[in-house]
């Protein structure tokens, strides 16, 4: 999915030099980062990617658009699928064992 990413920080001695470097760009909005990120003001944050490869998380407000109702988030660290409900990693076959129902 691709959004468009500005940094709303005006002042660049304040922001992340290398992400208000690319306000303007286009970015691949990877997934939510973990919940224990979000802000109360801004909400949630994402991890993006922009189009040289460069990855950041981004405030959702920072974001043209971003995916509703996500069913899961990525760690900061790996970037591994976790289950938003259950906060339990998602295997890339089975998903998340505790969202697997019985017949
Ligand atoms: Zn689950």
């Amino acid at each position: 999915m691709d959004a468009t990413f500005k940094r709303y920080v005006d002042d660049p001695t304040t922001a992340e030099t290398e992400l208000h470097a690319r306000s303007g760009q286009r970015v691949k909005v990877l997934g939510l980062t973990d919940p224990a990120n979000r802000d109360e003001e801004v909400g949630a944050m994402w991890h993006v990617e922009f189009e040289d490869g460069y990855r950041a998380p981004a405030f959702e407000d920072e974001l043209s658009h971003v995916p509703q109702n996500p069913s899961y988030y990525l760690t900061d660290d790996t970037l591994e699928p976790h289950c938003l409900e259950h906060t339990e990693p998602i295997d890339s076959r089975y998903g998340c064992r505790y969202c697997t129902k019985e017949d």
